[in-house]
């Protein structure tokens, strides 16, 4: 990845022109603009995948792979079309190795109980960290339940960052997957993904990627990574809920027995047997999210056409600004202050508990996320229940951190700081 600084930060009317592309940022909340600084949780759809979703439904609805009709051929195209187009966007080497899933959860779901859960062994270990999501840790504990395998946990130092010297350390003999984020939630921290993986190559252990929170800010590169699996949600790169990808080498797929059975997954039935169908659609049961697939590639087809680079270079200026403009708020701690960082910045206020802060946030129209961000680990590590935290998108803008910084200091009179 080129170092941001190396590339321009779009100006102010390229951000007005992004910024225009989302409908909904015209909204205005209890009598304010919207300031929308939770794209963590979700982001916000630009018209071209709204469009997306209703030329689906006005112009080709129809179920896939099934019908001989003209609609459902057109469906089935579309949907397959935009698994081609994902492929691309994360360099896979080929459609067969995206699986449409429902999001980051449900991939790491299917990979703990289809390649995990068949082969470990009691003693046997799964490698995670400090700062993961509760999907990527939860998924493994089922497993360790069911097969007396054990999780062990890589440490993070204080500013949020992995200690990569006690990863090496705890990669052994023993150990069956690594299972790590790219870009942590609660803290913004980017993990050296590609150095973890062939690290774990090294010693013949396949690596998960969980890209939740990377897709809208980092360019990913899946062989460049040279990952196993790859986990990602739509609705955190532009594009609707309800669908996500599963990226995963084929090889490993076509080792993987399929997770759940039904419709779609399968070449023949009969009371005796059951042949599968081939990869991906052997991990498809059921009739998928059509729609969902088809605006997905249409969110990625809108980041694409702008770019990872500026996107990139105009996050970046944005977290520099506005973590300055946090750290001169006199009783503000940032929690996640790694050298390597996406745009998300999580913090506490002396005194005044996080949902109070989002609260009162909130009157002021700017939308943060309170709480523990399902990453209660994280919160435990570093001491405090909650974070309030302030998670940018390609939209937002400084005069947006300008308003946060404003209600920080309206929190601050309420509670007579
Ligand atoms: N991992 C990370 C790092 C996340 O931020 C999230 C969502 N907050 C998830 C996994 C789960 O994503 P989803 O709820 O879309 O399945």
């Amino acid at each position: 990845m080129k170092p941001f600084e190396a590339v321009c930060v779009p100006d102010p009317e390229t951000v007005a022109r992004w910024r225009s592309d989302f409908p909904i940022l015209r909204e205005q909340v209890r009598g304010a603009p919207l300031v929308y600084l939770d794209n963590g949780a979700t982001t916000q759809k630009p018209s071209s995948v709204i469009d997306a979703e209703r030329a689906y439904y006005e112009h080709m609805n129809a179920n896939v792979h099934r019908g001989v009709h003209y609609l459902s051929e057109r469906a089935t195209d579309a949907y397959e079309a935009a698994r081609a187009r994902i492929a691309r966007f994360v360099n896979a080497a080929g459609a067969e190795e995206i699986v449409y899933v429902r999001g980051t959860t449900e991939a790491i779901n299917l990979v703990a109980q289809s390649y995990l859960r068949p082969l470990a062994r009691p003693g046997d270990e799964i490698l995670i960290s400090a700062m993961e999501h509760h999907s990527n840790i939860v998924p493994w504990q089922l497993v360790c339940e069911q097969t007396g395998a054990v999780l062990k946990v890589v440490p993070i130092d204080d500013s949020g960052a992995l200690d990569v010297d006690a990863y090496a350390r705890l990669l052994g003999e023993r150990t069956r997957l690594v299972s790590i984020v790219h870009v942590s939630n609660a803290l913004g921290t980017v993990n050296p993904v590609a150095r973890l993986t062939s690290m774990a190559h090294a010693r013949g252990v396949p690596v998960l990627v969980d890209g939740a929170q990377a897709m809208a800010h980092l360019p990913v590169d899946v062989r460049a990574l040279d990952c196993d699996f790859y986990a990602f949600s739509g609705h955190k790169v532009y594009g609707p809920t309800g669908i996500g990808v599963l990226y995963a080498r084929a090889d490993r797929l076509e080792a993987m027995p399929p997770w759940q059975g039904g419709g779609e997954m399968i070449r023949s039935v009969t009371f005796e047997k059951t042949v599968y169908n081939a990869i991906p659609w052997k991990f498809e049961a059921g009739t998928p999210n059509i729609c969902g697939a088809i605006a997905l590639a249409a969110a990625l087809d809108y980041v694409s056409a702008i770019g990872a680079d500026p996107i990139g270079a105009h996050e970046a200026e944005l977290l520099a600004y506005a973590t300055a403009a946090l750290r001169a708020v006199p009783q503000v701690r940032l929690i996640g202050t790694a050298r390597e960082k996406a745009a998300i910045l999580s913090f506490v206020l002396d005194r005044v508990h996080a949902h109070d802060v989002g609260t009162i946030l909130d009157h002021y129209g700017i939308a943060v996320r309170a709480g523990h961000h399902c990453a209660m680990p994280v919160m435990q590590r570093y001491g405090v229940a909650a974070t309030v935290r302030a998670s940018f998108a390609l939209y937002n803008t400084r005069a947006e951190v300008d308003a946060l910084v404003e209600g920080i200091a309206r929190v601050q009179e309420v509670f007579g700081q």
